[in-house]
């Protein structure tokens, strides 16, 4: 049994996360308070829209880097470029909504030309839906669906 020292609660050792530099190998508050804390610290970002762009871009930053994308992108430059709808779907943009997974007017970085990566210039805010559509489609792909679409219409 462990203590937790945010809740106070003794607990299974079961209940803590690993923690390579604490001595016994465990976070010292219980999984129930992290995920409470995690929570919270969520919550308090997405009440600016600073603080939405700074997890927008965090999650960017990743990916760029998993995929080995070229990156300097900035909370002042995103916020720079805002914009209110989707340029595509003319969608409201929610901002700052407090829930968990992306809806379809949730917003999301466009990159104009995929490979060029997220770089001033060659990146856009639209639609969650809009760019899930696009995703990394080319014109010609995008013309061909639309063909296709089209000839059952
Ligand atoms: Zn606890």
């Amino acid at each position: 049994m462990k203590t937790c020292t945010k809740c106070g609660n003794q607990k299974l050792f079961s209940q803590f996360n690993k923690r390579k530099a604490s001595v016994d190998g465990l976070q010292p508050i219980c999984n129930l308070c992290s995920k409470t804390r995690l929570k919270l610290n969520y919550s308090k970002k997405m009440d600016s829209i600073d603080g939405h762009i700074e997890m927008i871009l965090a999650k960017i930053k990743k990916r760029a880097k998993d995929n080995n994308l070229n990156f300097n992108l900035t909370v002042a430059y995103l916020k720079s470029i805002i914009v209110i709808t989707c340029p595509i779907l003319n969608v409201e943009l929610t901002w700052c909504k407090k829930s968990g997974k992306p809806t379809n007017d949730s917003p999301s970085l466009d990159r104009f030309k995929p490979k060029l990566g997220y770089v001033e210039g060659n990146v856009g805010w639209m639609s969650f839906r809009a760019n899930r559509l696009k995703n990394d489609s080319s014109v010609e792909e995008i013309e061909k669906l639309l063909n296709w679409m089209k000839s059952f219409a």
